[in-house]
Parts: C-alpha cells; sequence; structure tokens
C-alpha cells in the first residue's frame, strides 16, 4: 500500500475522521480565586499556532503539560457565522490591535484555545526553501534545511489534513481571477488549506461553524489533553520564574482574581510575536541581545475591490481559495479575500448615500487582496512598565519604507490588470487620493506617486520580535529555541521567526514548534509520516526576497 497521503480535493472535502477526545481537560480562570499551584514538567504559555503544536508533542511523549491561555475555549456550535457578533469575542481588542505609524495598521491577532489559528483563513505554505537559507547563511540556523524539516512539514500537514480547495468551492470570487491570471499567461493556483469537509461557507475568520477548518483549537489542543495535558483559560501568564539560570515556572493572574503559580523546569513561551516580547521583558529574560521586541515584520497587506456586470456572490465559497504568485520574486502574492457583506460593509469606501449604493451592489463585488514580503521592521515596546500600566497593551511600531511602498504600488497595478482583464467595470482602490479606477483605465495608478501614508493597509502575519540565531549578540533565542542564556526557557511562536516569509506563516510556526518539541523529548521527528500526494508550489522565486 502507498504511503501517500492524499492531499488532493477528495481530503478537502472529506469531513470524516474529526478527532474527539475522551474529556475536555480545561479549567476555567474565571473560577479561580485565591491561590491555586500546580507542578507539572512543562508550561506552555498561548495555544496557538506554536503552543498548542508543543504542548501535544510533548504530552504525547510522556511529559505532564499545562497549557494557560488568556482566551476561552469555543465550541464549534457556539459560531454563528456573524461577523459582528464573533470579532468582539475571538479577536483580541475586538480585532482593532493597530500599529503607530505610517500608515497605521489594523493587525488582528486571536485570542482562543487555538489562538490566531481559530481565526485564520487556513492558507498552508511550507516555509520557502530560499528563506531557509537565508536563515542558514546569516543567522547561523545551520539544521534548519528542507530535508531536516521534512517530518515536522509532514506531521503538521497531516494534523491539520492540508489538502487543495477543489475549483466547485474555490467561490466566483477566486473564479473571475483565475480566468483573467491563465488568460494573461501569469502563475496561480488552488491554495492549499487546513480544512476537512469543507462546505464553502465564507467565514473561516470569524469562526468555522461547520468545524472544518481544522485550526489548533479542535486538532492539536484536543490530542494534548487526551494524552494527559491540562488547559488553564482565561489565565493570563504574568511572568517567567527563573533561578540560577533556569527555569522554575509560570505566574499567571486568572479572570476570576485569583492566580495561578505554575512549576515547571520547562517553559515554553509562545504568547504570540506581539505579546510574548512582554512577557519575557516582565520577567526579565531575553533582553541581552538588544534584540528583544524589535526586528517585527508584518506581511503588511491590502486590497482591491471590483465590480462586475456578472454576479460574484462573494459570500459563497472558501474566502481564501486562489493565489497568484507571479510576482512572488518580486516580494508580492496576491491572495483571495473574500468576505460576508458584514463584514465589506466595514471596509468598504465612502459614507452615506455612496456607501449604500455600493453595498447594493453586493452580490457584484469580488475582494482579493495583496501583500508585501516586508523589508521594512518595527518594534513591540518591551520595557516592563509600558506593559505595567492599566490598558496593557503593547506598543506597536511600524512604518513602511519607501521599497515596501513601490513593491504595493506594483502589486496593486498588476492586480488592477487582472481585474480588467476579467472584465471588472470599476476598481475601488485602498489609496488615499485616489479611491477609484474606471473603464479599463490603470493609467491613474500608474502616474500616482504613491506615499505609505496614502495606503490602507492591514497585516496578520506578525513575526520575528523574538528572533532565533545564533549569535547571542544578534538574536533572543538560539538555533533550538530556547532563550539565550537561560536554561529551560523556550519560545515556539511567530516571535522566534527570524525573518519576512513571503508567504502565510502558520506551517512555519507549526513545523519550528513540532521540532522543539521533539528536541526536548530527546527523540528525532518521526521519519515514517506519510508523504503528501501533492504539495503547494512553492511561490516562484519568493527565494528573492526572503
Ligand atoms: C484574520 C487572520 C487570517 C490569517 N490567515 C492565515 C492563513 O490563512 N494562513 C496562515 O499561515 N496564517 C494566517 N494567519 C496568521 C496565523 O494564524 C498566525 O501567524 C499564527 O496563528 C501565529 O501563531 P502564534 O503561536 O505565534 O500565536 P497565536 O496563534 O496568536 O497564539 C498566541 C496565543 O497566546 C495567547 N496569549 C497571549 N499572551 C498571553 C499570556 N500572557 N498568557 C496566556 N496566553 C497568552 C493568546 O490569547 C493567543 O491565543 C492569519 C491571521 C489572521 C489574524
Ligand atoms: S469556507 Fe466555511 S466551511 Fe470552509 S473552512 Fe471556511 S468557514 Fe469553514
Amino acid at each position: 500500500m502507498s504511503a501517500l497521503r492524499d492531499t488532493g480535493e477528495a481530503a478537502y472535502h472529506d469531513g470524516t475522521g474529526t478527532f474527539h477526545p475522551a474529556a475536555h481537560r480545561i479549567e476555567s480562570g474565571h473560577e479561580l480565586r485565591g491561590e491555586r499551584r500546580e507542578r507539572v514538567d512543562v508550561c506552555v504559555v498561548g495555544s496557538g499556532a506554536g503552543g498548542a503544536v508543543v504542548a501535544k508533542e510533548l504530552a504525547e511523549g510522556g511529559l505532564r503539560v499545562a497549557i494557560l491561555e488568556e482566551g476561552e475555549w469555543w465550541d464549534t456550535d457556539r459560531f454563528t457565522a456573524r461577523p459582528a457578533e464573533m470579532i468582539p469575542q475571538l479577536y483580541r481588542d475586538a480585532g482593532q490591535t493597530a500599529t503607530i505609524g505610517t500608515p497605521p495598521i489594523i493587525m488582528p491577532l486571536g485570542q482562543a484555545v487555538g489562538g490566531t489559528t481559530l481565526v485564520n483563513s487556513g492558507t498552508c505554505f511550507r516555509t520557502p526553501g530560499a528563506v531557509l537559507a537565508r536563515w542558514r547563511r546569516e543567522d547561523g540556523l545551520e539544521d534548519l534545511t528542507e530535508a531536516a524539516l521534512e517530518p515536522c512539514f509532514r506531521r503538521v500537514e497531516r494534523a491539520l489534513n492540508v489538502s487543495q480547495v477543489p475549483a466547485e468551492l474555490a467561490g466566483r470570487n477566486a473564479d473571475v481571477v483565475r480566468r483573467a491570471t491563465e488568460a494573461l499567461g501569469w502563475s496561480g493556483d488552488f491554495l492549499y488549506r487546513s480544512a476537512k469537509g469543507c462546505v464553502g461557507s465564507g467565514v473561516c475568520t470569524f469562526g468555522c461553524p461547520a468545524g472544518a477548518k481544522q485550526h489548533a483549537g479542535i486538532t492539536y489542543v484536543p490530542r494534548a489533553w487526551e494524552a494527559g495535558a491540562v488547559t488553564f483559560t482565561g489565565v493570563r501568564a504574568e511572568r517567567v520564574l527563573v533561578e540560577r539560570g533556569r527555569a522554575r515556572g509560570v505566574v499567571a493572574r486568572a479572570a476570576g482574581g485569583g492566580t495561578l503559580h505554575v512549576a515547571a523546569e520547562h517553559v515554553v513561551v509562545a504568547a504570540g510575536t506581539i505579546h510574548t516580547p512582554g512577557l519575557l521583558a516582565r520577567s526579565g529574560l531575553g533582553g541581552g541581545s538588544g534584540r528583544l521586541g524589535r526586528n517585527l515584520s508584518v506581511h503588511p497587506a491590502t486590497a482591491i475591490r471590483a465590480r462586475f456586470d456578472e454576479p460574484i456572490d462573494m459570500a459563497r465559497g472558501v474566502p481564501q481559495s486562489y493565489y497568484v504568485d507571479e510576482f512572488a520574486g518580486e516580494g508580492i502574492l496576491l491572495e483571495g479575500a473574500a468576505g460576508p457583506p458584514d463584514y465589506l460593509a466595514a471596509v468598504l469606501p465612502g459614507m452615506g448615500p455612496e456607501h449604500s449604493e455600493l453595498m447594493e451592489r453586493y452580490r457584484f463585488l469580488g475582494q482579493f487582496g495583496v501583500m508585501v514580503s516586508d523589508t521594512s521592521r518595527g518594534t513591540v515596546r518591551t520595557r516592563a512598565q509600558r506593559f505595567g500600566g492599566a490598558a496593557r497593551r503593547p506598543e506597536i511600531r511600524y512604518s513602511l519604507n519607501a521599497l515596501d511602498t513601490t513593491r504595493f504600488k506594483r502589486g496593486l497595478e498588476a492586480l488592477a490588470e487582472i481585474y480588467w482583464a476579467a472584465g471588472a467595470r470599476e476598481l475601488y482602490l485602498p489609496l488615499r487620493g485616489l479611491p477609484r479606477l474606471r473603464d479599463g483605465d490603470s493609467g491613474p495608478l500608474r502616474r500616482l506617486h504613491l506615499r505609505a501614508r496614502d495606503l490602507e493597509l492591514m497585516a496578520f502575519h506578525p513575526l520575528g520580535t523574538a528572533r532565533a540565531g545564533a549569535d547571542p549578540s544578534a538574536a533572543v533565542v538560539d538555533p533550538d529555541l530556547q532563550v539565550h542564556g537561560v536554561r529551560g526557557v523556550h519560545v515556539a511562536d511567530g516571535s522566534a521567526v527570524p525573518s519576512a516569509l513571503g508567504v502565510n506563516p502558520q506551517i512555519t510556526i507549526m513545523a519550528l514548534a513540532t521540532r522543539l518539541a521533539f528536541h526536548l523529548r530527546e527523540e528525532s521527528p518521526p521519519a515514517d509520516e506519510p508523504a503528501p500526494a501533492h504539495l503547494p508550489r512553492p511561490p516562484v522565486a519568493a527565494a528573492a526576497v526572503a
């Protein structure tokens, strides 16, 4: 029998085999008053892409694991598919986390069991080979070869059922772009996603009501429970305890007002790129290189909305189902970005009658995204006092540099060309001063001197604020993701990823977390993981911009 794992559309459709643990091993921090003491082998802070994976692999390796998560557990049947109801509950700061800089950028972060994977689009790319090569060359991450990571990638892809979106679920929003991309002779394909039994209901980023999106909260976390791990929800890790250079545990504040003390010889910090630096800083850790909280890349994104004569019905189909990588060598990736009407109402330009008129044409509107592999870098403030105030919000500073601004202009021009070739009548641009293009004419966009401050941006992929690297004077964690100079404290989230990837990051974060877990188990990741039958093509020359 072939060891190949089917990753074609049959696997994407197949809804069978969802894992149900015997028990949900959850303790709610809302019930926790007074002092509570626990002792485990490993305390994992955060249950997102990094934390959930480490917790499951370590628990299955026989270690006693506690996961501390600030957000709550969500049963699939509580997802209403209504953005206005779900966003304030599933996203930190009701989805309004933002950067300070030019331009200000909205950077939504998930806050729940499953972390940001609960609200992500499910798109899966392996780390491009050229990015790994750069990390080996510039960051001393010599062991991070494609061959060495292969078992980790396979293990993650099998856990998430990574498979390709079938054409009939991709939706017309993708179909018009695919048609035009092929007519122009450009490179593009249907995306690979972490889904099983997807019905194309179009609300992945507001909680998948079909339980099809294979986020960490319904894949890795339940498997960690089955192996004995416990999750404390509604608890915020305040400090990592270290004595004589060795991890001793974590102190956390519970939503019910109590304090949770978890004694552990190993602590894995996976609070995400924006919150891990603060936790390390509050604990007096990771500051030696002066790099903690720096080196923030965000993979900034924007979108064009297009009006067609034909119905597009954006709310039907997988919202992020197709990509165009023709310009990946220039750091530009185009990805689908459809959304239901109440989401679109919030992002469409204009006000009053102008806005209503656009919304009346919702069925005829399409939307596609432009993402730039950024060379700009920002900071998350890590000075302990910055995190001690009542608001407890880290200060994120990031300004787009001239090179990345030019890349956005190039990406918008390319997407406009695709939309005109697809038969769009009118384009709505994310640009102050040039809100619309009409009649197939991109001239005004080409002639525009685009300034960073004129762009409307969002960012979904922050990375790099506790970067990995061999040199303790240039990196926060070492090649095995242990905080330089501190035994037993590791980082397993986006913050350890040293540079922008040019692709969506969840598979990279999960593969690195898998590698860390097996390192802590003092074992090699299993070499007998079934190989996928197909893989997403690496974006064309993503290398060039790594
Ligand atoms: C709308 C959206 C769509 C996206 N789509 C994709 C996609 O299609 N493909 C892709 O690859 N990536 C996508 N991403 C990004 C991807 O989901 C993230 O890069 C990834 O989840 C980050 O993993 P992480 O472990 O670093 O952090 P997270 O997954 O964010 O997990 C961190 C967790 O730590 C918790 N936490 C923070 N501080 C504390 C504390 N002090 N104590 C206890 N808990 C704490 C948080 O509540 C959170 O649950 C998307 C992101 C967004 C916002
Ligand atoms: S399209 Fe619908 S069913 Fe498919 S993963 Fe997204 S929310 Fe779930």
